[in-house]
């Protein structure tokens, strides 16, 4: 197999920082070099020099053509893998789906089908459970057995993905047997509903309103309900996309009562706000759930404050991009929602800016460390979701997903250079610290010199064991 040396630069890792060389064999590092001690002849050579040499990224939250609100999220595994592998990001976990009266394997089995031959980067899948019944409870076990060992399941939409607390229980306790993970989407749907229809009958239909019905008491209510159900079954429970200072409140307090709880946030919810919900129909770009939340309520910096004591493990993004305009395959999206908030497909745009966000806006800004930034975007997600450690760290034995990052490059994040299916950027204009250089997956360079090098199918599936976050 061909070698691969990253020569020169920073290895960071969730814990050590070091000057080191890194030999690439096939797929796999195989050493770590002090500089200048042993002479190495690789056939392919990376220049490191003033850079940082990193883990690449794990984003465990991504929609690929998600079908949802009537139409198709924008980004196919092709494309969507592809924009984040341009950001640095070398692992997704995507969500498949189970519909009601469908059977969850035959839903694991489309999404595969969708996912195979066309990633760029290395890809799992979580299970949306979408109609908890006995063959489902029974499917679940043989899921966890092909590597799917997380569920997702959600207390908002009702009507579409939302299950009923008795459901909730049910999928825990088979969640709880079979060690693997319960992801919940925390919101009181039912709840939200009717604080819909009232905004809808008092003829407030802007997207700002989308972020004022969504209470964010109705996500702490819900996290809270979630976590005293995990509680009475003793499931691994990881919140996804947690938004609420409310929310936080109860998973700092299950953490602190000894539960296995985790909770996950996302870079909208920590560097934009509910102010963004405004402008007239512009606001729906920014229409996901939860919702941006209002700052002035203090839930951003809650949330950073979150991430720096580990009350939240990880930063991904639950991309989900929706057009403003028409979409050339899948027509109408952000538009549906002209005239009734309650109709704009929930999503937003995230995978390919994420890491580059979070270096800038968290690393050089003094928010977090170098090291916790490695932690949050690559290791914590690879342990939690059991890829850990072939995927998140550098060390001998991992997969030789890298990322070279040159700190004092820039970058200006843009609709026009960005390569995600969409046709806005959530952060059109941001100026960011940092830039992604060299991005090597499983020891191929696919990104290299402002080039894509790799070509669909290069990403495979990855069979993930249970977490490994606690033990
Ligand atoms: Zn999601």
């Amino acid at each position: 197999m061909a070698k691969t040396l990253i020569k020169g630069g920073t290895v960071v890792t969730a814990v050590e920082q070091m000057e080191a060389d890194v030999l690439i064999d096939g797929a796999e590092v195989v050493a770590l070099i002090r500089p200048g001690t042993i002479e190495i002849a690789a056939e392919t050579v990376v220049d490191a020099k003033g850079c940082l040499v990193l883990p690449g990224g794990i984003d465990v939250h991504t929609h690929m053509e998600l079908p949802f609100g009537g139409t198709f999220a924008a980004d196919t595994f092709e494309t969507g893998t592809r924009a984040a592998a341009w950001g640095g990001t070398t692992t997704i976990v995507d969500f498949a789906v189970q519909t009601k009266g469908q059977s969850a394997m035959e839903g694991w089995e489309a999404w595969m089908g969708k996912a195979r031959g066309n990633c760029a980067i290395d890809y799992g899948f979580h299970m949306i459970t979408g109609d908890i019944n006995d063959q489902t409870l029974k499917e679940m076990e043989l899921l966890v057995r092909e590597g799917v060992t997380s569920f997702k399941m959600f207390m908002a939409y009702p009507g579409v993905f939302y299950s009923d607390d008795g459901q909730i229980l049910r999928a825990m306790q088979k969640a709880a047997e079979d060690g693997a993970t319960i992801c919940m989407h925390a919101e009181n749907g039912i709840a939200i509903d009717v604080l819909v229809g009232q905004a809808l009958d008092r003829g407030e239909t802007d997207p700002i309103h989308h972020g004022l019905v969504r209470k964010s008491l109705l996500e702490g209510e819900a996290t809270h309900r979630a976590i005293r159900l995990a509680e009475l079954t003793g499931v691994q429970l990881y919140i996804v996309h947690l938004s609420a200072k409310e929310a936080l409140d109860e998973v700092i307090s299950a953490r602190d009562r000894g539960l296995n709880v985790y909770a996950e946030t996302c870079p909208q919810y920590l560097f934009l706000s509910l102010e963004n919900l405004g402008n007239g129909f512009d606001g729906a770009k920014y229409v996901c759930s939860p919702p941006l939340r209002d700052e002035a309520e203090g839930h951003q910096e809650r949330l950073w404050q979150g991430l720096r004591t580990n009350d939240l493990q990880v930063v991904s993004t639950d991309h989900c991009p929706f057009c403003m305009g028409d979409h050339p395959r899948f027509g109408t999206q952000k538009q549906l929602g002209q005239g009734d908030f309650s109709k704009i497909p929930n999503g937003m745009p995230g995978v390919e800016p994420r890491m580059s966000l979070l270096y800038s806006g968290g690393v050089v800004a003094g928010r977090i460390g170098l090291n916790r930034f490695v932690e949050i975007t690559a290791t914590t997600p690879a342990k939690m979701f059991g890829m850990y450690p072939k995927k998140g760290t550098i060390a001998v034995g991992s997969d030789a997903d890298i990322v070279v990052l040159d700190p004092n490059g820039t970058q200006r994040i843009s609709v026009e250079t960005h390569h995600m299916d969409v046709d806005y950027s959530a952060y059109e204009g941001w100026e960011m610290s940092g830039k992604v250089e060299t991005v090597i997956s499983k020891g191929k360079v696919i990104i290299s010199d402002d080039q894509y090098l790799g070509s669909p199918g290069d990403g495979e599936y990855i069979a993930r064991d249970t977490s490994r976050y606690n033990i």
